[in-house]
């Protein structure tokens, strides 16, 4: 087996090449070439030695990953599924915006956090992806845009780990991938527009603040435990204390000076005025200086195996409401891509069922997918739901 160097940072890609008797700065040019030139082809690499060239055509490839398909929203959002073998499918999402542009990674091939309103949850847990299959997804969709798009410069601005998974239950193969969006000599994302999404790994929220603090996003959805444990089971192993706890030593190292919770909205069990209040008095008294943040407002997106509901426009509404009059800013989700089924929680439902269609295929699907390398967009079939 041959070295995916889509696996390697650029500190594991010079000693990648220091174990092919190579100097370290070579990384730096490979790095380049994979990563800001979309390339995976050695030969094209003309300002690396040829000796170099046919070291790495023996030891190494760039592994990109078979693309299922792809759906296009009339809003300009793509939603890409991927194939990462025995039956698992994972989802990216890019979401266009006018100063923007966003892209939602997969971190898991399903998650093992089980949360009530989560369809991933409701799935199970199959697999961590590697580094490699989660800065494939960021490497096919960045130069699949280009191409699109027709554009020479970078197309995406921001990174969210809010696809598949809980990306701090992968965190020895998120980091070196936090690593290389980073990198200058990469995707030279500022610290800010990486954005990690964490139901409230504790641990792991310190271990970041340390190793790589980029912008952390906490799936809080409710104001106390008793209903934090029913809705996020991890909630029994960190208390919203802990978790609050963490988030205050976080701030002391993140990009930016506030934690971003995202609450996700489901008639009549955490939308009422008295949850929004019991929110308020949280985020003001705890830890006794009160917790700087800000709210997302996310329409719980249905799935039938839930038994939840979406919140009615009117009680969002009035959750805001009660959070900004007291001086908290309050953002409700826009939903992109609906027409793709590209929201949050819904992406999973829709990928096993793929799965299990899959597998009634068999052989047929396997023909079905198409690995894309590099990423052309032409090569991809569209489809509409
Ligand atoms: N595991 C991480 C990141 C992936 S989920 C986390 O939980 O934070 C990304 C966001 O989508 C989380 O805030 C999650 O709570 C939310 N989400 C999950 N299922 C949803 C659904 N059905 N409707 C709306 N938001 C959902
Ligand atoms: Fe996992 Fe996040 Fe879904 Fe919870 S909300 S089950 S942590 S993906």
């Amino acid at each position: 087996m041959t070295a995916n160097l889509l696996d390697y940072d650029l500190e594991g890609l010079a000693a990648f090449c220091e174990r092919l008797g190579e100097k370290r700065f070579r990384a730096t040019q490979l790095f380049r070439w994979i990563h800001q030139k979309g390339a995976h082809d050695f030969d094209q690499m003309s300002d690396l030695a040829k000796s170099l060239r046919e070291k790495l055509k023996v030891s190494a490839h760039v592994q990109a990953l078979p693309v299922v398909s792809q759906h296009e929203s009339a809003d300009g959002t793509i939603k890409w599924l991927f194939d990462v073998g025995d039956g698992n499918v994972i989802e990216s999402v890019f979401i266009p915006e006018a100063d923007r542009g966003t892209l939602c990674l997969s971190s898991q091939a399903g998650c093992a956090m089980g949360c009530r309103f989560c369809s991933t949850g409701h799935q199970g847990f199959s697999r961590n992806l590697t580094t490699g299959e989660i800065v494939a997804q960021l490497w096919f969709a960045e130069h699949f845009l280009r191409k699109k798009l027709g554009r020479s410069e970078r197309v995406i601005s921001n990174v969210v780990m809010m696809g598949m998974g809980e990306p701090l239950q992968n965190y020895g193969a998120l980091l070196p991938a936090l690593r290389v969006m980073l990198d200058d000599h990469a995707y030279g994302l500022s610290r800010r527009r990486v954005t990690v999404s964490t139901s409230g790994v504790v641990p792991k929220i310190d271990l970041l603040a340390q190793d790589c603090p980029v912008a952390l996003a906490v799936s809080l959805h409710a104001p106390n435990d008793a209903l934090r444990d029913h809705l996020v089971p991890l909630n029994l192993k960190y208390s919203l204390s802990d978790l609050l706890n963490a988030c205050l030593r976080y701030l002391k190292h993140a990009p930016r000076d506030f934690i971003t919770f995202e609450y996700c909205m489901l008639d009549g069990v955490n939308d009422q005025p008295e949850h929004a209040e019991q929110l308020v008095r949280l985020m003001r008294e705890f830890g006794g200086t009160g917790v700087p943040c800000k709210f997302n407002l996310i329409p719980f997106n249905p799935f039938p195996a839930s038994g939840l509901v979406r919140s009615t426009p009117a009680a969002v509404a009035a959750f805001a409401q009660i959070l900004n009059s007291a001086g908290f800013v309050a953002t409700v989700r826009k939903t992109r891509g609906d027409d793709i089924d590209a929201a949050c929680g819904q992406l999973a439902g829709d990928v096993k069922d793929r799965t299990r269609v899959g597998e009634r295929m068999g052989a047929q699907r396997r023909i079905m997918l198409k690995a894309i390398v590099p990423p052309n967009p032409g090569d991809l079939k569209h489809e509409t739901i």
